[in-house]
């Protein structure tokens, strides 16, 4: 199955930016196009959906979503069915930067991914525990613990979680393989054994480049991988492209 790539711009790009990157990446063969999903920020979106990648391949996500589900008096929110209309496909929910710097909490998280689902958005749930789990051996417990409101939604749909230790992101240092791989199929297991009737797709993010892609898309039960900062330098992201 063709690997995901998805490429998290954060609060970075100005409009000549994402006119000048995705020009280049909408001119590139498909073969250099694994399954290539961009977070731009919302201002950019309809933008670039309608100027640049009206017939590409590459889909857009959402960097978050409202976790009020209906329209109404709630400013400064984008909902799911907005982010629909302007043509977006995914939608990044839990991010560690809105856990810890925004104080989003499970409860707000569940919301948000209910109404992902409602707006026919796949959401890239991440997970990821803070080095200080890592470091007394209870990051298991951890991402339990952040996958388990998943069993109150009633309606559940096919979904991404990405595999994101909070120490690995942005900091140039990479979980091993051997980390990446118990985890992923810790997360395999929870998630086949009460959703084995919907399409799981496992990503892990954390400083991914070009050189250390291919042998993170090489363990087993990886869908692709979440790409922060190298997703910004379109060399970068290419080299990336290219090794899958
Ligand atoms: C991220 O922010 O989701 C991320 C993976 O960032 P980076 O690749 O820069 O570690």
């Amino acid at each position: 199955m063709k690997k995901l790539i998805v490429a998290n711009w954060k609060m970075n790009g100005e409009l000549s930016k994402i006119n000048a990157d995705l020009s280049y990446y909408a001119k590139l063969p498909e073969t250099n196009k694994p399954n290539v999903v961009l977070a731009l920020p919302y201002l950019y979106i309809v933008w670039a959906k309608q100027r640049l990648l009206m017939n590409s391949q590459i889909k857009i996500a959402a960097q978050d979503l409202s976790h009020y589900r209906n329209c109404g008096a709630y400013t400064g929110k984008i909902n799911g069915s907005m982010l629909k209309d302007a043509g977006v496909d995914y939608v990044i929910i839990g991010h560690s930067e809105r856990r810890t710097l925004m104080g989003e909490n499970g409860a707000i998280l569940i919301h948000k991914v209910r109404n992902a689902f409602e707006s026919g958005l796949i959401p890239i749930l991440c997970v990821g525990e803070p080095l200080s789990a890592r470091d007394d051996g209870s990051y298991l417990q951890f991402i339990e613990l952040q996958l388990s409101g998943l069993e109150d939604i009633e309606s559940f749909k096919d979904i991404i979680i990405a595999y994101e230790p909070c120490w690995a992101i942005g900091t140039g240092k990479i979980a091993s393989l051997v980390e990446i791989q118990e985890v992923i199929d810790f997360i395999n297991r929870y998630m086949q054994k009460r959703f084995a009737y919907v399409k799981i797709t496992l990503l892990y993010g954390g400083s991914v480049n070009s050189q250390n892609v291919g042998d993170i898309l090489a363990l087993e039960n990886i869908g692709g991988v979440l790409v922060g900062g190298a997703s910004l330098k379109v060399t970068d992201f290419t080299a990336i492209c290219e090794k899958i």
